[in-house]
């Protein structure tokens, strides 16, 4: 099934379909195409929330979603523009952000010709669309030399970044990426459409459940709470007629369609839970006594899990491990 929603049933629509959406389907399957603005989209049920902005310049696109939605993926951008794509920006290095990058990188056609930035042929995987991501990200999907790469090379960005905020402008508007050393992971981006006012947050932000903090991947607590404050700082609610709902749009990774007074709320769920769990260090408590006490009460309901691959217990693990931890 593929809709388009209109931009003005989006209030409505995008509470409604996007919380809908249920995990059993199999991906790709079920997927939804949400119009959030006259030339943005945002594709929902293909592994991680994926969106694209189109115009002259062609389609950028942010996360690929999982491997097995690639196809999906492409069609639905397909329906949507005849646009080649150009670029795909991924927020991290996680299966199911950039599973689909190859295909949907091959689907493209590179902005540029002759040779790329490095002096390398731009089109030496064959012309595709670029991949960009913060250089944590090629460094996580080419994997540690000598050893098997987690993805196939097609898949790797071709572009990297190191600095704080990277920017571009194409189709009319300035695009700018900002880079998130210690939250979710070292390698995660939140990508801001400034005249769309969209902001892409990648995993940093899960409406469905706690942040999933990677300490063995650089991921951290007070990283992931300085991400949701730049979140924050980067997003305008409805103010002063609260009434229109207007305001900056927030593309969680997985999830609805938000604005910053969402965000908001989230921030401060996690800044509540990682003050809990700070007091009872300071009593010397040990971490199994801490998640004994139940630092993420009123909110286990809402975002915990007991099973999975991230429990309320690995979340609470997280935070104690981030706050026994030297700052660098
Ligand atoms: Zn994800």
């Amino acid at each position: 099934m593929l809709r388009v929603i209109s931009p003005g049933t989006i209030a409505v629509a995008a509470l409604a379909t996007v919380s809908s959406l249920a995990a059993q389907q199999p991906p790709g399957t079920n997927l939804e195409v949400l119009q959030l603005r006259p030339n943005f989209y945002m594709i929902a049920g293909v592994g991680a929330n994926v969106a694209f902005q189109v115009g002259v310049d062609g389609v950028v696109v942010v996360d690929s979603g999982s491997a097995s939605s690639a196809d999906a993926v492409v069609a639905a951008i397909k329906k949507v523009t005849p646009q080649p794509i150009r670029y795909v920006i991924d927020t991290s290095a996680d299966p199911d952000h950039v599973g689909g990058n190859a295909k949907v990188a091959k689907a493209g056609q590179t902005l540029f010709t002759g040779s790329g930035g490095a002096g390398i042929a731009a089109n030496f995987l064959g012309g595709g669309a670029s991949i960009l991501a913060a250089e944590e990200v090629l460094a996580r999907m080419s994997g540690p030399s000598g050893q098997p790469s987690p993805f196939p090379l097609e898949a790797w960005p071709t572009e990297t970044f190191n600095l704080p905020r990277k920017y571009m402008y194409l189709n009319g508007e300035g695009i700018e990426i900002f880079h998130q050393p210690a939250a979710h992971t070292d390698g995660d981006a939140m990508v801001f459409f400034r005249r769309s006012d969209v902001v892409v947050a990648g995993e940093v932000f899960d409406t469905r459940a706690f942040p999933v903090i990677d300490i063995a991947k650089g991921g951290s607590i007070q990283g992931e709470i300085a991400a949701l404050q730049k979140l924050v700082d980067t997003a305008i609610p409805s103010v002063p007629i609260v009434s229109r709902e207007e305001g900056t749009l927030i593309v969680p990774g997985h999830g609805r369609i938000c604005d910053q007074l969402d965000v908001v709320d989230y921030r401060d769920m996690v800044t509540i839970i990682r003050d809990r769990v700070r007091d009872l260090m300071k009593q010397g408590l040990t971490l199994e006594q801490i998640q004994a006490a139940s630092p993420a009460r009123g909110y286990t309901r809402r975002y915990g899990s007991d099973t999975g691959s991230w429990t309320t217990n690995n979340f609470v693990e997280a935070i104690y491990r981030s706050m026994n931890k030297k700052p660098q």
